[in-house]
């Protein structure tokens, strides 16, 4: 039993030919698959994709490279749909400190506002934390959503554990599976288990086997395999773990799980 907490399913990479991946996913033993929205443009999208497919659940918010399209208002139709629609978290949402240009006052205030939704709702955030993570810390203490996942993550173990005092889960996907990636790979093996969470982050973050191709939800079975030989310990074992991890931090999610896998 495998659990992706951060897949990209509505992406146009996967238009054509979605119906496969979502079998070959099913055949790979993943029961549920977490799909976030990345701005107000694409929530009905996300939505009526978790209506077709069975394990997926729907997380809404406006990402931090798309805060530039985005308006005040949509943090109200941000708010009215997670009121509206079954949604497992407020994501993806956070802060990149890497893209050029950009206006980090302005992804600052998507930020803010949307923790305090997430605080007001009760619901989990997924974090986009991208050179961001001490910034993305103070924000999380000063207004304290109720934990969540801290997608992507490749920071130090150091902030890796004011995450997890905060409520958060650390999610670890392609990135680990380069060979190169030392750092993150001594992360990986360091961290305690009950931190981790799985994600491929499709069609995004490439692992070592899909080098210039999209990323496909089937992917986190080799990537689990990665992790779980890169600590020492079983697959089965491990899976299981990190499922649980993930029903733990995205309580909703135990209702989205889909029974056939
Ligand atoms: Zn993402």
């Amino acid at each position: 039993m495998l659990i992706d907490t951060h897949c990209h399913l509505d992406a146009r990479e996967f238009d054509a030919d979605r119906d496969d991946l979502m079998r070959c996913a099913e055949s790979a033993g993943i029961v549920a698959i977490v799909v976030p929205a990345i701005e107000r443009a694409n929530f009905g999208a996300v939505a009526s994709i978790c209506r077709d497919y069975a394990g997926c659940a729907p997380a809404y918010g406006i990402h931090p490279m798309y805060v530039d399209q985005a308006l005040p208002e949509d943090l109200d139709v941000l708010r009215a749909t997670l009121m509206r629609e079954p949604a497992v978290a407020v994501g993806e949402i956070g802060l990149d400190r890497h893209v050029s240009p950009r206006d980090d006052e302005r992804q600052l205030y998507y930020f803010r506002a949307q923790l305090s939704i997430a605080r007001e709702l009760s619901l989990p955030v997924l974090l986009h934390v991208r050179r961001a993570i001490d910034p993305i810390l103070h924000e999380l203490r000063r207004i304290q959503p109720p934990g969540g996942i801290a997608h992507a993550f490749n920071g130090s173990l150091e902030q890796a554990r004011e995450f997890t005092r905060l409520g958060f889960k650390l999610g670890l996907g392609g990135a680990v599976t380069h060979e190169r990636a030392q750092k993150l790979r001594a992360l990986a093996k360091a961290l305690p288990r009950d931190a981790i969470v799985l994600e491929t982050d499709a069609p995004d973050i490439p692992p070592a086997w899909r080098t210039h191709k999209r990323t496909e939800p089937a992917d986190l079975l080799p990537i689990a395999e990665t992790l779980a030989k890169l600590r020492g310990e079983p697959l089965t074992d491990f899976c299981a773990a990190t499922s649980a991890n993930a029903l733990s931090v995205l309580p909703r999610l135990a209702t989205f799980i889909n029974p056939f896998s």
